[in-house]
Order: structure tokens, then C-alpha cells, then sequence
């Protein structure tokens, strides 16, 4: 078998990024054992330009989010599927000096692409504590991640491009003409593979500092629709159901579930929430971040057969579209890539 290109990992960067090389009509071959890691399909799928405690506009915001928008929406026409929730995202104020600082914001150019409407009282007060008003986003929702995952799975299936098993790189070898993998000649392999990075024989080298997350479904006496994030937050996904994150552990490692991040999200749940609830479910993953908080892309410093597109950290649902396309035009049309997303920046550390 012959193919342009091996990706290894099929969570939201192997998904996306084998989706713009076939969209350019390249073949490719995907490889993933979901038993490695399964943050893409246990994250709450937020997508949100203000961030942060300080609510600070999220890096690129103006490049990545017009795009994603298109992209995931044309994503879900070609696989027949809904998994991107265009909801806004209503960020509670904790003081009138907040409220105030946004009413200023709001006629700021710079903010304004992103704002649907600044509220000075209450508007989901029988929800959730929110006595000053809030900030309602723009350009904000979800996607439902392990959806997409799922429904780009079973295309892939039927193009029979999908082997889930694990990928050894002690069995790659590498050619004049590209690569060898037990029968497969492909002339580049992308590794994908998340936080397993780490371990990865040709790219640990890359600063890694993978963070664990855990979050919360719960079960409300009652069904909204808007997105609610302060310190936490809560997604309602239907039925009902409410998606509640997420924490962030740097030294426990490992996917196991815990009652420290049960107690930390139940804390920050009844700070915001007033309805009651109850928690019928936990997951917990690792997300794939980096010590400068910006992706990986780009190709071997030794080995142009080989590439990497990962690192997305925290946001993988908003960075990985434009990444993408940055990462096929520079395969394609050697376009050059944003410099701060190269893995270039680390060459010396190799
Ligand atoms: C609790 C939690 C909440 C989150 N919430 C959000 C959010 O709201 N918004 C957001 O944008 N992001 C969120 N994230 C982060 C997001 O999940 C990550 O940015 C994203 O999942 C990273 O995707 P990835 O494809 O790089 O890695 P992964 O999801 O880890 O995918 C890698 C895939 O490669 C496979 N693999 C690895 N090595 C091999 C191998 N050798 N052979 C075969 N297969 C292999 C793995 O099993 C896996 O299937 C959250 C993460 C967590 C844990």
C-alpha cells in the first residue's frame, strides 16, 4: 500500500489536520489506539475568545475563530453530523468596576467582533448568581468533540484509511523517497498523538508540560440553553445534562478520576449555580500543553519525512482549524508558518 501521508492520532489535531490533507486530494493513512489517551474526546469543547481570570482576549482570537466557525460547519455538511454548538458564552461580573470596565470595552474595536451584549442587572438570575449582569460573547459555543471524532471515525472506515492499533515507530524506517511502515510506503508520517508526545522517539525533545483535567456531568432540576463560565463551567448538552469543568493538575499524570477534583468542582459549581443538581458521571484526560502555552507544528529538524502538529493544551477545539491549514499550505505551497507556533523556536533544544 502506498500513501502521501501517516498520521498517527486521531483526537481533535489528527482529525482535523488528516481532514484538510484529504481536502487537498492527498492519501492518507490514520493510526490510532484510542486506549492511549482520550483528552479530545472527554474535553467540554469550548471555544471562547475572552479567557482567563483577567477575561483577556485569547491569542489570534481575530484569525482563529472566523475560521473555525466555517471550517466546523463545513466539516458537519460533509459528514452529515451536528457537533458544533453556536451558543453564547455568559460570563457573570463579580463587581460593578467589572461591569463598568465592559461597558467600556464594549466600544472598543477591538473587542467588539466578540461581544453580542454587555447586561448592567441580572438576566439568568434564576440559574445562577449573576447580581452585577455579565458579558454574553460572541463568536462562543461548543463542539462536541468526541461527535466529531466519532462521525470523522466511521468516514474514515469506509475510505478503509483507519488502522486502530498502535503505531511503533521502531518498526518505521526511513527511506530516500519518504517512509516504510510494515508494508506501508508513505512519503511523510505527522505524528498526532497528543500528550504521548512525551515519549514520542522523534519529537520528545519538544518542551512538553501536559496538564490533567477533570470534569463534572451533572444532572439539573432544570434545562437551560446559554453556556455559563466563571471559574467553571457549565455546558448544558441536552436531556438535561450539564457538562461542568474543569481543573488543572500538573503533577498527577495518570486518567484516573479523583475526589479532590470532584470537591474543587463542586466548590466552584455552587459559587456559580443555584439550581440544584447532581453529579451522575466524572472523566478525566490529559491535555497536551506546552511550557510557551503555543502549539507544535512543523517538520523534523533532521527528518523532512517527518512532522508534528499538536501541543494544543487548553485549546484544541479553537487552535487546531487555522493550524491545520497553516500546517497543509506549508506541506503544499511551502507557505510560511507563524513563527510562534513553529517547532523551529526549539530546534536548539534537539
Ligand atoms: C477535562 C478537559 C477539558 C477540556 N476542555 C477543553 C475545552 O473546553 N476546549 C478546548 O478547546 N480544549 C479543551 N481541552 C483540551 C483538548 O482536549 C486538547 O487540546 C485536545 O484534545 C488535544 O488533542 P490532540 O488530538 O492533540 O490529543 P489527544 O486527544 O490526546 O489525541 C491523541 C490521539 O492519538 C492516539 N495515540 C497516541 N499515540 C499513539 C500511537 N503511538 N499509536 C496510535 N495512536 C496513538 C491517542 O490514543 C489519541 O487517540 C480539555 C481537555 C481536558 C482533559
Amino acid at each position: 500500500m502506498e500513501v502521501d501521508y501517516i498520521v498517527v492520532g486521531q483526537g481533535i489535531a489528527g482529525t482535523v489536520l488528516t481532514d484538510h490533507l484529504m481536502k487537498e486530494g492527498f492519501s492518507v493513512l490514520v493510526y490510532d489506539d484510542q486506549s492511549y489517551s482520550n483528552s479530545s474526546r472527554v474535553a467540554g469543547g469550548l471555544y471562547n475568545p475572552i479567557t482567563g481570570r483577567k477575561m483577556v482576549k485569547t491569542w489570534l482570537a481575530d484569525e482563529l475563530f472566523p475560521y473555525l466557525l466555517t471550517y466546523y460547519k463545513g466539516l458537519e455538511l460533509r459528514l452529515s453530523t451536528r457537533f458544533l454548538v453556536d451558543t453564547p458564552i455568559y460570563r457573570p461580573f463579580v463587581s460593578i468596576e467589572e461591569q463598568n470596565e465592559w461597558m467600556g470595552k464594549s466600544s472598543d474595536p477591538a473587542f467588539q467582533p466578540f461581544i453580542r451584549q454587555v447586561f448592567g442587572s441580572s438576566q439568568f438570575g434564576e440559574h445562577i448568581y449573576d447580581e452585577f449582569g455579565g458579558l454574553q460573547l460572541d463568536q462562543s459555543g461548543y463542539l462536541n468533540t468526541k461527535g466529531m471524532i466519532v462521525a470523522f471515525r466511521e468516514y474514515l472506515l469506509t475510505k478503509n484509511a483507519l488502522v486502530e492499533q498502535s503505531f511503533d515507530a521502531e518498526s518505521l524506517e526511513l527511506t530516500e523517497e519518504g517512509t516504510r511502515y510494515k508494508g506501508v510506503l508513505a512519503s511523510k508520517v505527522i505524528f498526532c498523538d497528543g500528550p504521548l508526545l512525551s515519549s514520542n522517539k522523534y519529537f520528545s525533545w519538544l518542551p512538553l508540560s501536559p496538564v490533567k483535567g477533570e470534569l463534572l456531568f451533572i444532572r439539573v432540576s432544570e434545562d437551560f440553553e446559554a453556556i455559563y463560565n466563571r471559574g467553571v463551567f457549565i455546558i448544558p448538552i441536552g436531556g438535561g445534562i450539564c457538562k461542568a469543568g474543569a481543573t488543572y493538575d500538573h503533577f498527577n499524570l495518570d486518567q484516573k478520576t479523583t475526589e479532590r477534583a470532584r470537591k474543587q468542582l463542586i466548590e466552584k459549581l455552587d459559587g456559580l449555580i443555584k439550581i440544584p443538581y447532581e453529579v451522575v458521571d466524572q472523566v478525566a484526560g490529559i491535555r497536551p500543553a506546552t511550557k510557551d502555552r503555543r502549539p507544535f507544528v512543523g517538520i523534523h529538524p533532521k527528518y523532512s519525512q517527518l512532522g508534528v502538529f499538536g501541543g494544543l493544551g487548553t485549546k484544541g477545539v479553537s487552535l487546531a482549524p487555522f493550524f491545520a491549514k497553516q500546517f497543509v499550505e506549508h506541506l503544499t505551497k511551502s507557505e510560511e508558518l507563524k513563527m510562534e507556533a513553529n517547532i523551529q523556536r526549539f530546534f536548539s533544544l534537539y
